[in-house]
Protein backbone atom coordinates (compact mmCIF):
# COMPACT_ATOMS: atom_id res chain seq x y z
CA UNK A 1 0.00 0.00 0.00
CA UNK A 2 1.31 3.42 -1.00
CA UNK A 3 1.41 5.90 2.22
CA UNK A 4 0.58 9.51 2.03
CA UNK A 5 3.34 10.66 4.27
CA UNK A 6 3.85 13.77 5.83
CA UNK A 7 6.59 14.71 3.35
CA UNK A 8 4.27 13.67 0.45
CA UNK A 9 1.82 15.59 1.59
CA UNK A 10 3.80 19.04 1.62
CA UNK A 11 5.43 17.79 -1.91
CA UNK A 12 1.63 17.60 -3.39
CA UNK A 13 0.94 21.09 -1.84
CA UNK A 14 3.60 22.09 -3.49
CA UNK A 15 2.94 20.07 -6.75
CA UNK A 16 0.89 17.18 -8.17
CA UNK A 17 3.61 16.74 -10.41
CA UNK A 18 6.36 16.71 -8.58
CA UNK A 19 3.85 14.15 -6.15
CA UNK A 20 3.15 11.97 -8.39
CA UNK A 21 7.08 11.69 -9.45
CA UNK A 22 7.83 11.49 -5.86
CA UNK A 23 5.94 8.10 -6.06
CA UNK A 24 6.16 6.77 -9.36
CA UNK A 25 9.35 7.48 -10.95
CA UNK A 26 11.45 8.68 -8.21
CA UNK A 27 14.73 8.06 -10.54
CA UNK A 28 13.75 11.39 -11.96
CA UNK A 29 14.40 13.17 -8.81
CA UNK A 30 17.87 14.27 -9.25
CA UNK A 31 20.24 13.67 -5.72
CA UNK A 32 20.29 16.03 -3.64
CA UNK A 33 23.23 18.92 -3.88
CA UNK A 34 25.26 19.84 -0.97
CA UNK A 35 23.85 22.92 -0.08
CA UNK A 36 20.18 20.66 0.47
CA UNK A 37 22.42 18.40 2.24
CA UNK A 38 23.43 20.74 5.02
CA UNK A 39 20.32 21.98 5.11
CA UNK A 40 18.91 18.46 5.73
CA UNK A 41 22.23 18.25 8.23
CA UNK A 42 21.58 21.51 10.26
CA UNK A 43 18.13 20.23 10.65
CA UNK A 44 19.00 16.65 12.26
CA UNK A 45 21.12 18.79 14.46
CA UNK A 46 18.15 21.01 15.82
CA UNK A 47 16.00 18.22 16.23
CA UNK A 48 18.73 16.56 18.36
CA UNK A 49 19.14 19.48 20.68
CA UNK A 50 15.31 19.72 20.85
CA UNK A 51 15.21 16.67 22.38
CA UNK A 52 17.48 17.27 25.41
CA UNK A 53 14.68 19.43 26.21
CA UNK A 54 12.91 17.02 27.42
CA UNK A 55 15.44 14.14 29.28
CA UNK A 56 12.53 11.60 30.53
CA UNK A 57 11.76 11.20 26.34
CA UNK A 58 11.93 8.44 24.62
CA UNK A 59 13.27 8.01 21.08
CA UNK A 60 11.65 5.69 18.59
CA UNK A 61 14.11 6.35 15.75
CA UNK A 62 12.93 3.06 13.84
CA UNK A 63 13.73 3.30 9.98
CA UNK A 64 11.59 0.63 9.20
CA UNK A 65 8.04 2.11 9.60
CA UNK A 66 5.97 -0.86 10.83
CA UNK A 67 8.62 -1.05 14.04
CA UNK A 68 8.28 2.37 14.26
CA UNK A 69 4.06 2.24 14.66
CA UNK A 70 4.25 -0.67 17.03
CA UNK A 71 6.89 0.91 18.81
CA UNK A 72 4.51 4.01 19.32
CA UNK A 73 1.54 1.98 20.42
CA UNK A 74 3.57 0.60 23.17
CA UNK A 75 5.46 3.50 24.46
CA UNK A 76 1.97 6.29 24.04
CA UNK A 77 0.46 4.22 26.81
CA UNK A 78 3.51 5.35 29.09
CA UNK A 79 2.59 9.13 29.02
CA UNK A 80 5.91 10.36 28.50
CA UNK A 81 7.07 12.75 25.47
CA UNK A 82 7.85 10.66 22.75
CA UNK A 83 10.73 11.49 19.78
CA UNK A 84 9.58 10.36 16.03
CA UNK A 85 6.59 8.35 17.10
CA UNK A 86 4.61 7.62 13.86
CA UNK A 87 0.42 6.85 13.38
CA UNK A 88 -0.90 5.58 10.39
CA UNK A 89 -4.57 5.58 9.47
CA UNK A 90 -5.69 4.08 6.21
CA UNK A 91 -3.17 5.80 3.34
CA UNK A 92 -1.91 8.59 5.92
CA UNK A 93 1.07 8.60 7.71
CA UNK A 94 2.26 10.78 9.81
CA UNK A 95 5.35 11.07 12.39
CA UNK A 96 6.11 13.99 14.60
CA UNK A 97 9.49 15.15 16.22
CA UNK A 98 7.83 16.00 19.65
CA UNK A 99 4.89 14.73 21.34
CA UNK A 100 4.36 15.53 24.89
CA UNK A 101 1.79 14.54 27.18
CA UNK A 102 -0.58 17.33 28.49
CA UNK A 103 -2.71 15.36 31.23
CA UNK A 104 -4.79 13.10 28.43
CA UNK A 105 -3.76 15.17 25.65
CA UNK A 106 -1.09 16.01 23.61
CA UNK A 107 0.92 18.54 22.59
CA UNK A 108 3.05 18.77 19.06
CA UNK A 109 6.15 20.09 18.86
CA UNK A 110 7.69 20.57 15.46
CA UNK A 111 11.39 21.53 15.25
CA UNK A 112 12.78 23.62 12.54
CA UNK A 113 16.07 25.09 11.68
CA UNK A 114 14.51 28.09 10.35
CA UNK A 115 14.32 31.60 12.40
CA UNK A 116 10.64 32.28 12.25
CA UNK A 117 7.32 30.27 11.75
CA UNK A 118 6.61 29.91 8.12
CA UNK A 119 3.14 28.45 5.93
CA UNK A 120 4.62 25.46 4.91
CA UNK A 121 5.26 25.02 8.61
CA UNK A 122 1.67 25.42 9.44
CA UNK A 123 0.33 22.91 6.65
CA UNK A 124 2.75 20.45 8.17
CA UNK A 125 1.27 20.41 11.48
CA UNK A 126 -1.99 20.92 10.39
CA UNK A 127 -1.40 17.02 8.94
CA UNK A 128 0.21 15.89 11.93
CA UNK A 129 -2.98 17.10 13.52
CA UNK A 130 -5.46 15.61 11.32
CA UNK A 131 -3.63 12.60 11.20
CA UNK A 132 -3.08 11.86 15.06
CA UNK A 133 -6.81 13.02 16.14
CA UNK A 134 -8.02 10.50 13.38
CA UNK A 135 -5.64 7.92 15.43
CA UNK A 136 -7.84 8.66 18.15
CA UNK A 137 -5.33 11.62 20.08
CA UNK A 138 -6.42 14.35 21.52
CA UNK A 139 -4.34 17.56 20.41
CA UNK A 140 -4.05 20.13 23.09
CA UNK A 141 -1.78 22.82 21.58
CA UNK A 142 0.74 23.03 18.72
CA UNK A 143 4.22 24.44 18.73
CA UNK A 144 7.13 25.40 16.25
CA UNK A 145 10.22 25.15 17.89
CA UNK A 146 12.68 26.98 15.71
CA UNK A 147 16.06 29.05 16.02
CA UNK A 148 16.39 31.97 18.08
CA UNK A 149 18.58 34.07 16.00
CA UNK A 150 19.12 36.65 18.45
CA UNK A 151 20.58 34.16 20.56
CA UNK A 152 24.66 34.75 21.52
CA UNK A 153 26.62 31.72 21.60
CA UNK A 154 28.71 31.67 25.75
CA UNK A 155 30.42 28.39 25.82
CA UNK A 156 27.94 24.74 25.59
CA UNK A 157 24.27 25.43 24.11
CA UNK A 158 21.51 25.22 26.50
CA UNK A 159 18.85 24.28 23.94
CA UNK A 160 16.28 26.25 25.91
CA UNK A 161 18.28 29.65 24.98
CA UNK A 162 18.48 29.19 21.39
CA UNK A 163 15.03 27.92 20.61
CA UNK A 164 12.54 29.43 20.43
CA UNK A 165 8.90 27.71 21.31
CA UNK A 166 6.10 29.67 19.21
CA UNK A 167 2.12 28.20 19.89
CA UNK A 168 0.96 27.86 16.38
CA UNK A 169 -2.47 26.23 17.93
CA UNK A 170 -4.69 29.03 16.41
CA UNK A 171 -2.74 28.78 12.96
CA UNK A 172 -2.83 25.52 12.61
CA UNK A 173 -6.70 25.27 13.70
CA UNK A 174 -7.30 28.03 11.14
CA UNK A 175 -6.35 25.57 7.99
CA UNK A 176 -8.82 24.22 5.54
CA UNK A 177 -9.28 22.13 2.95
CA UNK A 178 -7.35 19.48 4.34
CA UNK A 179 -9.45 16.71 3.42
CA UNK A 180 -10.31 17.93 -0.26
CA UNK A 181 -6.35 18.58 -0.43
CA UNK A 182 -5.61 14.57 1.04
CA UNK A 183 -8.44 13.46 -1.21
CA UNK A 184 -6.91 15.06 -3.97
CA UNK A 185 -3.38 13.61 -3.39
CA UNK A 186 -4.63 9.99 -2.84
CA UNK A 187 -6.45 10.11 -5.97
CA UNK A 188 -3.06 11.61 -7.78
CA UNK A 189 -1.21 8.54 -5.93
CA UNK A 190 -3.56 5.77 -7.85
CA UNK A 191 -2.93 7.72 -11.53
CA UNK A 192 -1.39 6.06 -14.03
CA UNK A 193 -0.23 8.75 -16.13
CA UNK A 194 1.42 11.84 -14.61
CA UNK A 195 -0.81 14.57 -13.89
CA UNK A 196 0.17 17.54 -16.66
CA UNK A 197 0.64 20.88 -14.45
CA UNK A 198 2.20 24.01 -15.94
CA UNK A 199 5.54 25.52 -14.47
CA UNK A 200 4.58 28.95 -12.37
CA UNK A 201 5.78 31.02 -9.52
CA UNK A 202 5.17 27.01 -6.97
CA UNK A 203 8.22 25.59 -8.79
CA UNK A 204 10.17 27.79 -6.41
CA UNK A 205 7.79 28.60 -3.55
CA UNK A 206 8.50 27.24 -0.39
CA UNK A 207 10.93 25.21 -1.93
CA UNK A 208 13.12 24.90 -5.25
CA UNK A 209 11.41 22.21 -7.04
CA UNK A 210 14.01 19.20 -7.81
CA UNK A 211 12.21 18.83 -11.26
CA UNK A 212 13.04 22.26 -12.39
CA UNK A 213 15.77 21.24 -14.95
CA UNK A 214 13.07 18.53 -16.58
CA UNK A 215 10.07 20.78 -16.47
CA UNK A 216 11.77 24.38 -17.44
CA UNK A 217 13.71 22.96 -20.01
CA UNK A 218 11.72 23.29 -22.89
CA UNK A 219 12.35 26.96 -22.65
CA UNK A 220 14.61 28.80 -25.25
CA UNK A 221 17.75 30.46 -24.77
CA UNK A 222 17.29 34.16 -23.33
CA UNK A 223 13.49 33.35 -22.92
CA UNK A 224 11.17 36.09 -21.09
CA UNK A 225 12.06 34.27 -17.83
CA UNK A 226 15.75 36.03 -17.77
CA UNK A 227 14.16 39.22 -17.90
CA UNK A 228 15.67 41.34 -15.01
CA UNK A 229 13.86 41.74 -12.35
CA UNK A 230 10.77 40.16 -14.33
CA UNK A 231 8.71 39.07 -11.54
CA UNK A 232 5.39 38.52 -12.59
CA UNK A 233 6.03 39.85 -15.94
CA UNK A 234 7.69 36.90 -17.07
CA UNK A 235 4.50 34.53 -16.11
CA UNK A 236 2.03 37.13 -17.55
CA UNK A 237 4.23 37.33 -21.19
CA UNK A 238 4.16 33.77 -21.10
CA UNK A 239 0.69 33.15 -20.63
CA UNK A 240 0.41 35.68 -23.27
CA UNK A 241 2.42 33.06 -25.35
CA UNK A 242 5.22 35.54 -25.50
CA UNK A 243 8.60 33.20 -25.01
CA UNK A 244 11.48 34.83 -26.27
CA UNK A 245 12.95 38.35 -25.47
CA UNK A 246 13.00 39.13 -28.72
CA UNK A 247 9.43 38.15 -29.22
CA UNK A 248 8.56 40.69 -26.87
CA UNK A 249 5.98 43.24 -28.87
CA UNK A 250 7.62 46.98 -28.69
CA UNK A 251 4.64 48.73 -27.14
CA UNK A 252 4.96 46.05 -24.16
CA UNK A 253 6.14 47.96 -21.35
CA UNK A 254 9.77 47.37 -20.00
CA UNK A 255 12.05 49.26 -17.45
CA UNK A 256 14.91 50.58 -18.62
CA UNK A 257 17.07 47.63 -18.16
CA UNK A 258 14.20 45.09 -19.45
CA UNK A 259 14.51 47.83 -22.44
CA UNK A 260 18.58 47.23 -22.76
CA UNK A 261 17.85 43.31 -23.04
CA UNK A 262 15.22 43.58 -25.19
CA UNK A 263 17.18 45.44 -27.93
CA UNK A 264 20.15 43.76 -27.23
CA UNK A 265 18.09 39.68 -28.20
CA UNK A 266 17.28 42.18 -30.96
CA UNK A 267 20.51 43.02 -32.73
CA UNK A 268 22.35 39.93 -30.97
CA UNK A 269 25.13 43.11 -30.02
CA UNK A 270 26.79 44.07 -26.60
CA UNK A 271 25.12 47.15 -24.99
CA UNK A 272 27.81 49.51 -23.69
CA UNK A 273 27.17 53.17 -21.89
CA UNK A 274 30.65 54.86 -22.23
CA UNK A 275 29.84 57.74 -19.79
CA UNK A 276 28.26 55.62 -17.33
CA UNK A 277 31.93 53.03 -17.44
CA UNK A 278 33.77 56.47 -17.65
CA UNK A 279 32.16 57.77 -14.43
CA UNK A 280 32.73 54.58 -12.65
CA UNK A 281 36.10 54.04 -13.52
CA UNK A 282 37.25 57.82 -13.55
CA UNK A 283 38.24 57.98 -9.41
CA UNK A 284 40.29 54.67 -9.69
CA UNK A 285 43.36 56.14 -10.09
CA UNK A 286 46.74 55.39 -8.00
CA UNK A 287 47.06 51.66 -6.44
CA UNK A 288 44.23 49.58 -6.76
CA UNK A 289 43.05 46.49 -4.31
CA UNK A 290 40.33 44.05 -5.20
CA UNK A 291 39.40 42.58 -2.32
CA UNK A 292 36.81 38.94 -1.55
CA UNK A 293 35.93 37.51 1.42
CA UNK A 294 34.75 33.91 1.97
CA UNK A 295 32.22 33.34 5.20
CA UNK A 296 30.73 30.35 6.76
CA UNK A 297 27.16 30.24 8.57
CA UNK A 298 25.81 27.66 10.54
CA UNK A 299 22.41 27.29 12.45
CA UNK A 300 24.00 26.11 15.73
CA UNK A 301 26.80 29.06 15.93
CA UNK A 302 30.24 26.78 16.69
CA UNK A 303 32.05 29.98 18.02
CA UNK A 304 31.53 31.75 20.97
CA UNK A 305 30.37 35.82 20.89
CA UNK A 306 28.75 34.12 17.40
CA UNK A 307 24.70 34.25 16.58
CA UNK A 308 22.96 31.46 14.54
CA UNK A 309 23.18 32.03 10.46
CA UNK A 310 25.65 34.85 11.58
CA UNK A 311 28.55 34.94 8.71
CA UNK A 312 31.91 34.09 9.73
CA UNK A 313 34.65 35.53 7.40
CA UNK A 314 37.63 32.89 7.17
CA UNK A 315 39.42 33.61 3.95
CA UNK A 316 40.33 36.79 1.91
CA UNK A 317 41.95 37.17 -1.58
CA UNK A 318 43.65 40.46 -2.32
CA UNK A 319 45.20 41.35 -5.76
CA UNK A 320 46.88 44.55 -5.82
CA UNK A 321 47.41 46.36 -9.19
CA UNK A 322 50.40 49.53 -8.56
CA UNK A 323 49.59 50.23 -12.45
CA UNK A 324 53.38 48.09 -13.33
CA UNK A 325 52.49 45.05 -11.40
CA UNK A 326 49.88 42.95 -10.07
CA UNK A 327 50.62 41.28 -6.39
CA UNK A 328 48.33 38.03 -5.06
CA UNK A 329 47.68 37.99 -1.11
CA UNK A 330 45.80 35.64 0.23
CA UNK A 331 44.58 34.48 3.74
CA UNK A 332 42.69 30.96 5.01
CA UNK A 333 42.29 30.37 8.34
CA UNK A 334 43.30 26.21 9.29
CA UNK A 335 42.34 25.92 12.37
CA UNK A 336 38.80 25.12 14.88
CA UNK A 337 39.63 28.35 16.51
CA UNK A 338 37.72 31.79 15.82
CA UNK A 339 39.44 32.76 12.21
CA UNK A 340 38.09 36.79 12.75
CA UNK A 341 40.95 38.52 14.50
CA UNK A 342 43.59 36.91 12.26
CA UNK A 343 41.28 37.88 9.41
CA UNK A 344 41.76 41.05 10.35
CA UNK A 345 45.42 40.86 11.37
CA UNK A 346 46.68 39.40 7.98
CA UNK A 347 44.06 41.83 5.94
CA UNK A 348 45.52 44.74 7.52
CA UNK A 349 49.07 44.30 6.78
CA UNK A 350 48.82 43.98 3.10
CA UNK A 351 45.85 46.49 2.44
CA UNK A 352 47.90 49.57 2.39
CA UNK A 353 46.38 52.92 3.97
CA UNK A 354 45.15 54.78 0.69
CA UNK A 355 44.13 53.83 -2.73
CA UNK A 356 40.52 52.01 -3.98
CA UNK A 357 39.75 48.93 -2.66
CA UNK A 358 37.53 46.70 -5.25
CA UNK A 359 34.76 44.51 -4.39
CA UNK A 360 31.87 43.10 -6.30
CA UNK A 361 28.56 43.86 -4.53
CA UNK A 362 30.37 46.01 -1.55
CA UNK A 363 27.74 45.44 1.12
CA UNK A 364 28.65 42.23 1.85
CA UNK A 365 32.26 42.94 2.43
CA UNK A 366 31.43 45.98 4.49
CA UNK A 367 28.89 44.42 6.75
CA UNK A 368 31.39 41.74 7.56
CA UNK A 369 33.72 44.54 8.60
CA UNK A 370 31.91 46.19 10.34
CA UNK A 371 31.04 43.29 12.06
CA UNK A 372 34.42 42.24 12.76
CA UNK A 373 35.12 45.70 14.02
CA UNK A 374 31.91 45.56 16.81
CA UNK A 375 34.20 41.99 17.92
CA UNK A 376 37.16 43.35 18.03
CA UNK A 377 37.00 47.32 19.00
CA UNK A 378 40.89 47.91 18.39
CA UNK A 379 39.91 47.43 14.73
CA UNK A 380 37.36 50.34 14.64
CA UNK A 381 38.84 52.97 13.17
CA UNK A 382 41.10 50.93 10.59
CA UNK A 383 37.95 49.60 9.60
CA UNK A 384 36.24 52.92 9.32
CA UNK A 385 38.99 54.53 7.08
CA UNK A 386 38.62 50.86 4.94
CA UNK A 387 34.90 51.56 4.29
CA UNK A 388 35.61 54.64 3.14
CA UNK A 389 37.87 53.45 0.24
CA UNK A 390 35.27 50.64 -1.05
CA UNK A 391 34.59 51.44 -4.88
CA UNK A 392 31.16 48.24 -6.04
CA UNK A 393 32.64 46.85 -9.06
CA UNK A 394 28.84 45.17 -9.47
CA UNK A 395 27.61 48.88 -10.10
CA UNK A 396 28.41 49.36 -13.86
CA UNK A 397 26.92 46.40 -14.00
CA UNK A 398 23.44 46.64 -12.21
CA UNK A 399 23.29 49.49 -13.74
CA UNK A 400 23.81 47.98 -17.23
CA UNK A 401 26.11 50.22 -18.42
CA UNK A 402 27.45 47.24 -20.13
CA UNK A 403 24.86 44.43 -20.74
CA UNK A 404 25.98 41.06 -23.09
CA UNK A 405 22.77 38.99 -23.65
CA UNK A 406 25.00 35.72 -22.60
CA UNK A 407 24.60 37.49 -19.09
CA UNK A 408 20.77 36.14 -19.31
CA UNK A 409 19.60 39.77 -17.08
CA UNK A 410 22.27 38.66 -14.63
CA UNK A 411 24.60 41.32 -13.28
CA UNK A 412 26.39 38.37 -11.11
CA UNK A 413 30.46 38.16 -11.53
CA UNK A 414 29.94 34.64 -12.34
CA UNK A 415 27.72 35.95 -15.62
CA UNK A 416 29.62 39.07 -16.25
CA UNK A 417 33.30 37.51 -16.23
CA UNK A 418 32.61 35.08 -19.16
CA UNK A 419 30.51 37.78 -20.76
CA UNK A 420 33.16 40.64 -20.94
CA UNK A 421 36.71 38.46 -20.69
CA UNK A 422 35.23 34.79 -21.87
CA UNK A 423 37.20 33.26 -19.37
CA UNK A 424 34.77 31.38 -16.43
CA UNK A 425 35.18 29.24 -13.18
CA UNK A 426 34.19 25.78 -15.21
CA UNK A 427 38.01 24.46 -14.43
CA UNK A 428 37.58 24.91 -11.12
CA UNK A 429 36.59 22.15 -8.72
CA UNK A 430 34.61 24.74 -6.03
CA UNK A 431 33.12 27.45 -8.03
CA UNK A 432 30.85 29.10 -5.94
CA UNK A 433 30.75 30.34 -2.76
CA UNK A 434 28.08 28.30 -1.06
CA UNK A 435 30.28 25.23 -2.29
CA UNK A 436 33.12 26.80 -0.71
CA UNK A 437 31.46 27.16 3.11
CA UNK A 438 30.57 23.99 3.17
CA UNK A 439 33.66 22.46 2.03
CA UNK A 440 35.48 24.73 4.60
CA UNK A 441 33.16 23.63 7.11
CA UNK A 442 33.44 19.66 6.26
CA UNK A 443 37.35 20.64 5.98
CA UNK A 444 37.60 21.98 9.20
CA UNK A 445 35.14 20.65 11.48
CA UNK A 446 33.32 17.82 9.69
CA UNK A 447 34.50 14.78 7.74
CA UNK A 448 37.10 15.92 5.38
CA UNK A 449 39.38 17.32 8.56
CA UNK A 450 42.53 18.88 7.13
CA UNK A 451 41.92 17.52 3.32
CA UNK A 452 44.70 19.15 1.09
CA UNK A 453 42.85 19.00 -2.47
CA UNK A 454 39.77 20.99 -0.95
CA UNK A 455 42.60 23.37 0.95
CA UNK A 456 44.08 24.24 -2.72
CA UNK A 457 40.74 24.25 -3.98
CA UNK A 458 39.42 27.06 -1.69
CA UNK A 459 42.40 28.80 -2.17
CA UNK A 460 42.07 28.87 -6.32
CA UNK A 461 38.62 30.12 -6.07
CA UNK A 462 39.03 32.77 -3.89
CA UNK A 463 41.94 34.04 -6.26
CA UNK A 464 39.97 33.68 -9.25
CA UNK A 465 36.88 36.00 -7.29
CA UNK A 466 39.97 38.76 -7.32
CA UNK A 467 41.76 38.30 -10.63
CA UNK A 468 38.09 38.12 -12.14
CA UNK A 469 37.69 41.90 -11.43
CA UNK A 470 41.34 42.90 -12.31
CA UNK A 471 40.33 41.15 -15.78
CA UNK A 472 36.98 43.03 -15.38
CA UNK A 473 38.22 46.68 -14.98
CA UNK A 474 41.00 45.93 -17.69
CA UNK A 475 38.23 45.12 -20.35
CA UNK A 476 35.76 48.27 -18.93
CA UNK A 477 39.26 50.37 -19.48
CA UNK A 478 39.40 49.18 -22.99
CA UNK A 479 35.79 49.73 -23.89
CA UNK A 480 35.93 53.63 -23.13
CA UNK A 481 38.98 54.19 -24.65
S1 LIG B 1 9.22 22.21 -11.74
FE1 LIG B 1 7.26 23.15 -11.30
S2 LIG B 1 5.80 22.14 -12.62
FE2 LIG B 1 7.63 20.88 -12.58
S3 LIG B 1 7.23 19.39 -11.00
FE3 LIG B 1 8.33 21.06 -10.07
S4 LIG B 1 6.79 22.43 -9.24
FE4 LIG B 1 5.78 21.04 -10.67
Amino acid sequence: MTLLSKSKYLIGLQCLRYFWVSLHEKDRIPEVDMATQHKFDQGHLVGQLAKQLFPEGIDIPEADFKQNLEKTKEFIKLKKPLFEPAFMVGNLYSRADILVPIKDEWDILEVKSGTKVKDINIHDVSFQKHVYELAGLKIRKCFLLHINNEFVKKGEINPKDILTKEDITKEVEAVTGIKDRITTMLSAMEDEICPDIKISKDCKDPYDCPLEDECWGFLPSASVFDLCRGGKKCFQLYEDGIIRISDIPHEYKLTDKQGIQHQCEKTGKVYVHKEGIKHFLSPLKGTLYYLDFETFRTAIPILDGTKPYQQIPFQWSLHVDNGKSVKHYEFLYDSQEDPREEFLKSLKKVLGSSGAIITYNQSFEIARLKEMASEYPEYKDWVESVVGRVVDLWLPFRNFHYYNPVQKGSSGLKKVLPAITGKDYSKLDIADGDTACLSYLNMIYGDNKGDKKVRKDLLKYCKLDTEAMVWIVEELKKLVK
